[in-house]
């Protein structure tokens, strides 16, 4: 057995310790005599599975009593729908537009209500976060939208935007636990969770108590509405059960590494590794704005493409894999997620420092 290191934007690395415990689980969990693939998610094993996991992510994000959090399935894609659909009362919403994540979550909400681009970074290609303190929002909107980790741009907020009574949705797939959040800030959070805490199909929601409302636009299907899945506990059809404990295993790996302070602390810490290196290289560049770069996703270029194919090729000699930039960008992107360990990022950048040596 060799890994690598993959630096995949999504589904991405995994802790290889809640790989091997799953592993060790995959006959016999538990005593149960089945894997956790095989068994009934109305069953007493699985029921403390996602009981154990809502507790775990309640405790590491200090998730207040009046949120509930809800695991379910479709993906951060489906909550692009969802999302108007269950809060847009007055059918008004205001979106900042910072990436192409944002993009698709405006343009979807318009099929259900008047979506108002409140701000853009287009303009800039993408490659800084609109000025949140100049903006102003409609008073009547139901929610102020934004993605607040670009994982394609690499570019996340240092700020949110001051929205009053109305409540801040966020996208955080590409950052979900990657740092400390203040969740009562929030009226909704949520994400996939195949970038920085688990498996694919499985996106989590964190939503507060008084937008879980009856009152959502008549033709939200029943399976989509928040309600019906806070009324159910996220039962309310099969969840996507191995996936949400892979979750809970994670969370528990999060929790014995000192929780999401800690966890910040070596995120910053691999990040600064790899922009400081950016910041004096002479060959590579990174491509967002300094002031707002991701802790989690870093694209850069040569500003040379086949250079970057060279670079790109000739990584896998080094194990490390999926360091591609987005189709939609070109260059490269290094997803240095949660589990990337610090030698993944040290193995990349003494890599970096040798190509451009060779290519100087
Ligand atoms: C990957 C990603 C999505 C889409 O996630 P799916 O689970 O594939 O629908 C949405 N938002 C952000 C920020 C992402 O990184």
């Amino acid at each position: 057995m060799s890994r690598v290191y993959n630096f995949s934007a999504g589904p991405a690395v995994l802790p290889e310790k809640v790989l091997l415990e799953a592993q060790a689980g995959m006959l016999d969990y538990n005593g149960t005599g089945m894997s956790v693939m095989e068994m009934s998610h109305r069953s007493a094993p699985f029921a403390q599975i996602i009981e154990t996991a809502e507790a775990d992510i309640r405790d590491l994000m200090s998730i207040p009593d009046n949120y509930h959090v809800l695991f379910l399935q479709g993906g951060a894609t489906q909550q692009f729908a969802a999302i108007p659909m269950n809060l847009m009362q007055n059918k008004v919403a205001d979106y900042i537009v910072s990436g192409s994540w944002s993009k698709k979550a405006f343009k979807e909400a318009k099929l259900y209500g008047d979506a108002r681009l409140a701000a853009s970074s287009e303009e800039e290609n993408f490659s800084t976060v609109p000025n949140v303190d100049s903006i102003t929002f409609s008073k009547d909107a139901d929610y102020v939208y934004i993605c607040q980790n670009e994982t394609i741009y690499g570019t996340r907020y240092t700020k949110l935007p001051e929205t009053g009574n109305i409540p801040l949705v966020s996208d955080v797939s590409s950052m979900f636990l990657s740092e400390p959040m203040d969740v009562s800030k929030y009226g909704l959070i949520y994400g996939g969770v195949q970038k920085n805490i688990g498996p694919a199909g499985v996106v989590i929601v964190i939503v507060r108590e008084d937008l879980v409302r009856e009152d959502v636009l008549p033709t939200t299907p029943t399976i989509m509405r928040y309600l019906t899945q806070v009324d159910a506990k996220s039962l309310s059809n099969t969840p996507p059960c191995w996936g949400i404990y892979i979750c809970g295993l994670v969370f528990k790996w999060l929790k014995e590494l000192g929780g999401l302070s800690a966890m910040k602390e070596i995120n910053e810490k691999k990040a600064a590794l790899l922009y400081d290196f950016l910041d004096s290289s002479k060959l590579f560049k990174g491509t967002a704005d300094r002031q707002y770069r991701s802790l989690m996703n870093v694209p850069f270029v040569t500003g040379d493409a086949e250079l970057d194919a060279k670079f790109i090729s000739e990584a896998k000699n080094h194990k490390i894999e999926s360091i591609k930039g987005h189709r939609s960008v070109g260059g490269m992107r290094a997803s240095i997620y949660n589990a990337m360990p610090l030698e993944g990022v040290e193995a990349l950048v003494a890599f970096m420092h040798q190509f451009e040596k060779e290519n100087a």
